[in-house]
C-alpha cells in the first residue's frame, strides 16, 4: 500500500462538470487552454469565472482601464467559446487591487455551490517566486472556497439557497509541483486560437514568441509524462515515480533553448497540473510530494 491507495489523486479527465476560476482574463488559456478544450470535446460543462476586471493589463500609459476592461471582457467570452466552455461569469474586482481574501473566499464558493462541479481549476497559489497578488491571493481563495463550500457551518451563504457541495478535485495549472500530465496534442491548435482572441495580451508577434516557449514546456511535459502522439494521458503513480517525473522534467527544460528549436510541429504536447483532492488541502505532511 502507498499513501496514493489512501489518498488518491482525482482523474482530471473524468470530470464531468468544471469550475475555472482565474485571476485575469487570459489565465485560463495560457495554463489550461488546451485541456479545457479536451474536456469540453468530452462533454464536459465548463463554466469560467474570473475574478478581476484585468484593467490593468496594460504598459501603455494611454491605456484607459474602463476601455481595457470592456475589452478584456469581450476577449474572454470569445476565447471561451472558441474552446467550448458552456458560460462565463465575472466578479468584476478591479485589476491587482488585493482584494479580501474573505469577501473573494465567499464568492468563489458561491459559484462552487451553486454549479456543483466536480472538478475546480485555478493556478497554483503555491508557485515560488510569484509575485502578482492576484495569482497568489485568487489561487489561495479557490483552495480555500473549494475546502469551505462542503461545510454549512464555516461559511454561511445567507445570499445563496445552495446546499453545500465537496468537490472531488481541485486542478491547479502554472504549478512547479505537477503530478498529472494530460495529452493535449489533439486541441493544441486550438489553446493558441484562444490565446489570439486575447488581442489586448497577445499580438501576433507577441504571440508568435510566447509560442516557443509553450511549445517547448508541452513537449517536455509530455516526454516527462512519458506520451506518444498516440498515447493516452497518465497521472503520476506514487511517490517515487512522482520524483521520476520531476527530475525528468527538470532535465528535459535544463536542456535549454537550444532544444526549444528541435520541438517538432505536431510532436506531442502535455499541459501539467497539481491535481489534488480535498483531503489534501488540510493538515496534510504528504500534499507537497503527492
Ligand atoms: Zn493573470
Amino acid at each position: 500500500m502507498t499513501i496514493k491507495d489512501i489518498m488518491p489523486i482525482p482523474d482530471l479527465l473524468a470530470c464531468r462538470r468544471l469550475l475555472c476560476v482565474q485571476p485575469h482574463p487570459d489565465d485560463n488559456e495560457v495554463g489550461a487552454g488546451a485541456t479545457i478544450a479536451r474536456l469540453a470535446r468530452a462533454g464536459c460543462e465548463v463554466t469560467y469565472l474570473t475574478v478581476t476586471d484585468g484593467s490593468k493589463g496594460s504598459r501603455d500609459p494611454g491605456a484607459v482601464p474602463a476601455d481595457l476592461a470592456r475589452q478584456r471582457r469581450a476577449e474572454t467570452e470569445k476565447a471561451a467559446a472558441l474552446l467550448g466552455v458552456r458560460s462565463c461569469r465575472f466578479l468584476d474586482i478591479e485589476d491587482g487591487s488585493y482584494p479580501d481574501a474573505r469577501g473573494l473566499c465567499r464568492a468563489i464558493a458561491g459559484a462552487i455551490r451553486e454549479l456543483r462541479p466536480d472538478f475546480v481549476l485555478c493556478c497554483d497559489p503555491f508557485l515560488p517566486y510569484e509575485v502578482h497578488p492576484d495569482h497568489r491571493g485568487v489561487g489561495m481563495a479557490t483552495m480555500e472556497a473549494c475546502f469551505f463550500a462542503a461545510n454549512p457551518h464555516f461559511i454561511a451563504l445567507p445570499e445563496t439557497a445552495a446546499a453545500a457541495w465537496d468537490v472531488s478535485g481541485i486542478a491547479l495549472h502554472t504549478s512547479a509541483a505537477p503530478n498529472t500530465y494530460v495529452d493535449v496534442t489533439a486541441t493544441w491548435e486550438l489553446k493558441f486560437k484562444a490565446l489570439a482572441a486575447h488581442e489586448s495580451q497577445f499580438p501576433p508577434a507577441a504571440l508568435a514568441q510566447y509560442r516557443v516557449y509553450f511549445d517547448f514546456k508541452a513537449a517536455g511535459y509530455s516526454i516527462a509524462a512519458g506520451y506518444s502522439a498516440a498515447a493516452g494521458y497518465s497521472i503520476a503513480a506514487g511517490y517515487s515515480v512522482a520524483a521520476g517525473y520531476s527530475v525528468a522534467a527538470g532535465y528535459a527544460v535544463a536542456a535549454g533553448c537550444g532544444a526549444a528549436s528541435a520541438v517538432a510541429p505536431g510532436a506531442a504536447r502535455a499541459e501539467a497540473f497539481k491535481v489534488l483532492s480535498p483531503l489534501h488541502i488540510h493538515s496534510n505532511v504528504d500534499t507537497q510530494s503527492c
